[in-house]
């Protein structure tokens, strides 16, 4: 009898969470990007916008992603542009980028969240257009909780609050200037965070540029596949750049 009431309740507990959470298509996870601001301007001088440099990991984006690769019927690797009024597929969502309705989270936007490349309103656009607006598409189509602009940057934003990757490279020796192991900064985020990220450096360099945590649709962090862990990175000895830029001013907004 116990045993029945205990399969009963499993039952519908199951149910009730899958007429929730609709069967994911194949965006299953997303990449919460940081990056180290030094190894971008260490290798794109004259783009690089920040001086001085971020002392501390900064958001790149919250990437959706395809968890077995490419998804049949999709166009590309992983969901990208679905606001595409560029090409010939119909858009998948209908969601321009508007600068205004961020301007409660800006503070924390430009303290967590510059571009080193170009404005950081330019910079936030382009990672709205290419993966934002994919995320709530498919946040949407599986019944999930990020279904606007603003909610995807506070997600960003409130994700990258739950793990300090700084502080965990540091409690493992990995400082500002210093070199180890590319499985050492593996380990010490999985150390410091609970879970093994993809670690990815600057295009074929030795200069890590980007943390990537994962996570599931239900933004529960989760271990990056073994096989990912490490993107990009030339030798087994991967450096965090020291690189500074000299002049004091970060360049404004325009
Ligand atoms: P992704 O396409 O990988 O999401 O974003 C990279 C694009 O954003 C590139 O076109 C790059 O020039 C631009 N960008 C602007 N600011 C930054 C920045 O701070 N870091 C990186 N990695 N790319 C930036």
């Amino acid at each position: 009898m116990r045993f029945l009431c205990f399969a009963i309740a499993t039952f519908l507990a199951l149910t009730t969470r899958s007429s929730v959470r609709a069967q994911a298509p194949c965006d299953e996870f997303f990449y919460l990007v940081q990056q180290w601001g030094p190894t971008f301007c260490k290798h794109d001088r004259q783009t690089c916008r920040q001086a001085p440099v971020s002392s501390h990991f900064t958001l790149h984006g919250l990437w959706p992603n395809y968890d077995k690769g490419h998804c049949p019927g999709k166009k590309g690797a992983w969901p990208q542009n679905c606001d595409d009024s560029s090409t010939d597929l119909p858009p998948e969502c209908d969601c321009p980028f508007d600068a205004s309705i961020l301007s409660d989270l800006s503070s924390d936007m430009l303290e967590n969240w510059p571009s080193y490349g170009q404005t950081n309103t330019d910079f936030w656009k382009h990672e709205w257009d290419k993966h934002g607006s994919c995320a709530i598409t498919y946040e949407k189509a599986s019944g999930g909780s990020v279904t606007t602009e603003h909610e995807y940057f506070a997600k960003a934003l409130e994700l990258r609050d739950q793990c300090n990757v700084l502080e965990s490279l540091a409690a493992a020796g990995i400082t500002r200037g210093g070199k180890a192991p590319a499985s050492d900064f593996i380990a010490a985020i999985k150390q410091g965070c609970g879970v093994s990220p993809q670690l990815a450096c600057h295009y074929g360099s030795s200069d890590a540029e980007e943390i990537r945590i994962c996570y599931d649709d239900a933004f529960e962090a989760i271990d990056c596949q073994q096989a990912k862990q490490v993107e990009d990175c030339r030798g087994s000895i991967i450096s965090l750049p020291a690189w500074q830029k000299s002049s004091s001013a970060p360049i404004a907004d325009q």
